[in-house]
């Protein structure tokens, strides 16, 4: 007899994570599938399918399958997971053959699109698969007691989306999410920059001005960067040198939406728990949590400690992993 892999995977709108029960987090790339629109195959998952993002002949086609945190193709998206599990499969050994899965969903998808998430990962050969909501998952992921009658407040701001959660007793007491989260940042910078200086840049160049000089907080100590791109007047290549009070005032935006989303789910909290919130803060994971001057400007705005998670990228992930020990405690009890 052979065990049994358990698996959580995070079909995340920018990155795909899957974490295994015995070795930990066994993959983790972006979610990207590049297809030949010709023959509609897939050339090539992850990392190597967005290296070409930007890059290809016209009949390679990189899709972000979850890009604003729907399933916007779920016949590449089935794809997408079935290549993961298959590469995962050879790290994780025989035990894959019949794996139990938990997926954690964008919150926002549809039952339509969760039948399509579930289909695919039985058709992959599961043994069983459950589905998870985002929050829960990220909250169990950053060590939050999320089985105790208190407020654990986790805020998971992504690449397509960002949400909010207050998850008390192991269930969602409250929660709201916003198809805005760090595309839409890249985006503003793209804006920002065609308006002022005339010059188109990729979503690359976007991620990295983003990362190296984006700040939160307009208060902070000023960097700038050099940044290549195309004029749009004369068609060629041209640098300019940009700098981070620019870019937050690009970023202002995309920040004053996932401001207004935990705001509101904070206003939605039964008072018995606001008091736990004032004395524990709140948890911020997600890789856009990672922006510069992010946690300073968010205790700033709502007044309560704001604490990072220790792994944000891996939160969601380790949670879904680990949900699945409270899945059959779950289910023992309603035996
Ligand atoms: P999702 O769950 O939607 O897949 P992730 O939690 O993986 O998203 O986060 C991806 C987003 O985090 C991307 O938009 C990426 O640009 C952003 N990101 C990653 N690292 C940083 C950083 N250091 N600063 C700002 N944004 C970051
Ligand atoms: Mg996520």
């Amino acid at each position: 007899m052979f065990s049994t892999a358990e698996i959580g995977i995070d079909l995340g709108t920018a990155n795909i994570l899957i974490y295994s029960k015995t070795k930990g987090i066994v993959l983790n790339e972006p979610s990207v599938v590049a297809i030949d629109v010709n023959t509609k195959q897939v050339i090539a998952v992850g990392t190597e399918a967005k290296e070409m993002i930007g890059k290809t002949p016209q009949n390679i086609v990189p899709i972000r399958p979850l890009r604003d945190g729907v399933i916007a193709d779920y016949d590449v998206t089935a794809q997408m997971l079935k290549a993961v599990l298959k590469k995962v499969s050879k790290t994780i050994g025989s035990s894959m053959r019949k794996p139990v899965v938990v997926v954690c969903t964008p919150s926002g998808s549809t039952s339509v699109e969760r039948r399509a998430i579930h289909n695919a990962v039985t058709s992959y050969g599961a043994k069983q698969v459950h589905l998870i909501e985002e929050p829960v998952a990220a909250a169990i992921g950053a060590d939050l007691p999320v089985e105790e009658p208190v407020a654990n407040v986790v805020v998971d701001i992504g690449g397509g989306t960002s949400e909010v959660g207050i998850i008390s007793f192991g269930g969602i007491v409250s929660c709201n999410s916003v198809r805005v989260g760090g595309d839409q940042m890249d985006e503003e910078i793209i804006q920002y920059i065609r308006k002022n200086y005339n010059i188109l840049v990729g979503e690359r160049t976007a991620e990295n001005i983003k990362i190296e000089i984006g700040y939160a907080n307009a208060d902070h100590k000023e960097a700038s960067m050099e940044v290549r791109g195309r004029d749009m007047v004369s068609g060629l290549p041209k640098t300019v040198t940009v700098t981070s009070t620019e870019i937050h005032t690009a970023l202002k935006e995309s920040l004053a939406k996932i401001l207004e989303a935990i705001r509101a789910t904070l206003e939605n909290c039964p008072p018995e728990l606001s008091g736990d919130i004032v004395d524990h803060g709140i948890v911020l994971t997600g890789g856009s949590s990672l922006l510069n001057g992010m946690q300073e400007w968010l205790a700033n705005e709502i007044i309560v400690p704001v604490h990072l998670a220790p792994n944000p990228l891996e939160s969601v992930a380790i949670g879904t992993g680990r949900a699945l020990k409270m899945i059959n405690k779950l289910q023992k009890a309603a035996k």
